[in-house]
């Protein structure tokens, strides 16, 4: 041996794995940058300089020489729909999301190559389209999407295209027999089928609700295919340098597919799950809740470091493009949106809902709360705060979304530990569309991160993929510098973050949020071993830069997940 490695530490207490020569970003307090770092049985034992963690080393030890390669805490992603993502990539359904799909074009050379991959009958579904991504409409505003851009090539398939927040869908001639829809038809109530104002025909669009005519009959995956998707697509995670996140709306089965995957083999991200029970989006009932608890003897925080409860979600209101989101300033059309749980008129849904928040409280569950509008953040602030008050613990109750918030609430959400957990990739694809519906000023104090961490609230990124895609640096590039994804139109420069905070919103924030901080979320001893490789430094470089930033590797628990194979653990 040309040197004495092992000098300091004997050989079975020395690290696994050493990382060394790059620039770790730290996340810490004072978001120091070192050089280097030692991990032992998965957790972070040493951060410091190349010759500090040399040092540590024993005959063993692996090394990976960063090559001056940046370093990030491993990225969470605080709400998402994990079973839904998994199914919305191939070969379940087809990507039609940005940035896979530019055009109409796209769309028809995608669909015409699973055409040919299919029998005739079969469905041809596909996922996340959205009208201010496609060159063709943006070129036409006047134009619609409709089964003329489908029927050519898809004569013999039903074609269901849903639109990237589920709310519409574009389909074919196939697709409209199948449903039994025609001129005659009448949409239900809450949607819309888009009918040809000459002829009277449906067009192949299906706004809201009337999307239901088609899941009626369209074929569902079995819990075997969904669970196949979900061991396999989280490469897609891997890649992108997500080691945890928080999966929302889980149900029963859900739960049962994750103890299972749990116990099978090593997943490569952690998991925080949000249980609902209540059906999706409206009707929420307080019966339902209670039924369901009946049957879970456990709160939040049941599970280990891989997979644990985190809480319950709840919904309290739609979304701002359907006008559903419940807001006090009137949308243009006059209307105010309003609470999703059972109920008659406002005074009473907004009493059902508090004591389904009291409901889940009271049992030790933390609560989270789909809330878009300022009205529905404000009475979900107001049931945690009366919650807290008749039974204080270390519950941090958060809303997600919140694409408005009052400064009166965020103060107040500041004062009783709440948190709030907001997408900010959904922003950069909607700004446009939100600019046009409620005016720039307006929208510029949309998903106002700004606003809230100024104010002392805990507030975190995340995606809700697989309404938008999960990767973070599309979120963390427009929280810096707010710029549409279509014009690049800026929205509210004083909700603009700092590079730091930013990164901050997508590693040890949301870690607070799944009373997580002490494991995870930055790189300082004691803490889980998951990283993110960048070849680049992004607190260096200009923000317009993060999105093209490679990723290299990905290392969760002191594993290596995911390699580009620019950099090797030796
Ligand atoms: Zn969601």
């Amino acid at each position: 041996m040309t040197e004495n490695r092992s000098a300091h530490v004997p050989d079975p207490l020395a690290p696994e794995m050493i990382m060394r020569n790059g620039r770790i970003v730290t996340v810490d307090e004072r978001f120091g940058i070192a050089e280097a770092l030692a991990v032992q049985h998965g957790r972070i034992v040493a951060v410091g300089s190349n010759e500090e963690i040399d040092g540590l080393r024993g005959r063993r030890t692996r090394v990976l020489d960063l090559q001056g390669a940046a370093v990030l805490p491993g990225l969470n992603d605080s709400h998402m729909h994990l079973p839904w993502f998994a199914v919305s990539k191939p070969p379940y359904k087809l990507d039609l999301s940005y940035p896979n799909v530019r055009s109409i074009r796209d769309c028809r050379r995608l669909l015409a190559e699973a055409v040919a991959r299919s029998k005739a009958g079969q469905w041809i579904i596909g996922e996340g389209w959205n009208a201010e991504c496609l060159d063709e409409l943006r070129a036409d505003p006047a134009r619609v999407l409709g089964k003329s851009d489908l029927d050519d090539i898809a004569p013999d398939n039903p074609v269901y295209f849903i639109e990237f927040s589920f709310h519409n869908a574009w389909v074919n001639s196939r697709t409209l027999e199948s449903a039994g829809i025609d001129r005659h038809t009448a949409a239900p109530e809450g949607g819309v089928i888009v009918k040809d104002p000459k002829s009277g025909e449906p067009v192949g669009l299906l706004l809201e609700k009337a999307r239901d005519l088609v899941e009626r009959v369209r074929p569902e995956l079995t819990r075997e295919e969904v669970k196949q998707a979900v061991l396999q697509n989280a490469r897609y995670l891997s890649e992108l340098g997500i080691t945890s996140i928080t999966s929302a709306a889980e149900t029963p089965p859900d739960v049962a597919m994750y103890s299972e995957i749990a116990t099978a083999g090593r997943y490569p991200v952690r998991l925080n799950l949000l249980l609902m029970w209540a059906a999706y989006g409206l009707g929420g009932s307080l019966a339902d809740l209670q039924e369901a608890l009946r049957y879970v003897g456990t709160g939040s925080g049941f599970g280990n470091e891989w997979v644990k409860i985190g809480g319950v979600k709840i919904f309290a209101d739609g979304i701002p493009p359907a006008r559903t989101a419940w807001v006090y300033d009137a949308y243009p059309d006059g209307s105010h949106g309003g609470l999703v749980v059972q109920g008659a008129g406002d005074e009473e849904r907004l009493e059902h809902f508090r004591r389904m928040v009291f409901c889940c409280h009271e049992r030790g569950f933390q609560v989270a709360v789909h809330a878009c509008g300022d009205r529905a953040v404000d009475a979900a602030v107001q049931a945690f705060i009366d919650a807290l008050r008749r039974k204080p613990w270390d519950a941090r109750h958060y809303t997600i979304h919140g694409d408005w918030i009052r400064p009166e609430t965020m103060r107040r959400m500041a004062e009783w530990r709440l948190g709030h957990t907001t997408q900010a990739v959904i922003k950069y694809s909607i700004s446009d569309t939100i600019d046009r519906l409620v005016g720039p000023e307006r929208s510029g104090d949309q998903m106002p991160l700004k606003s809230l961490l100024d104010a002392g609230v805990v507030a975190a990124n995340s995606s809700d993929a697989p309404c938008a895609s999960p990767d973070w640096r599309i979120g963390l590039q427009y929280s810096i510098v707010r710029e549409s994804r279509s014009s690049g139109t800026v929205s509210g420069p004083h909700q603009r973050l700092t590079v730091q905070e930013a990164i901050r919103t997508y590693t040890i924030l949301p870690a607070w949020l799944e009373h997580a901080e002490r494991v995870k979320g930055s790189i300082e001893a004691g803490k889980y071993a998951d990283f993110c490789i960048l070849a680049r430094d992004i607190t260096a470089i200009d923000p317009h830069e993060i999105m093209r930033t490679p990723i290299l590797m990905t290392i969760v628990g002191g594993r290596e997940v995911y390699s580009d194979g620019t950099l090797a653990i030796r």
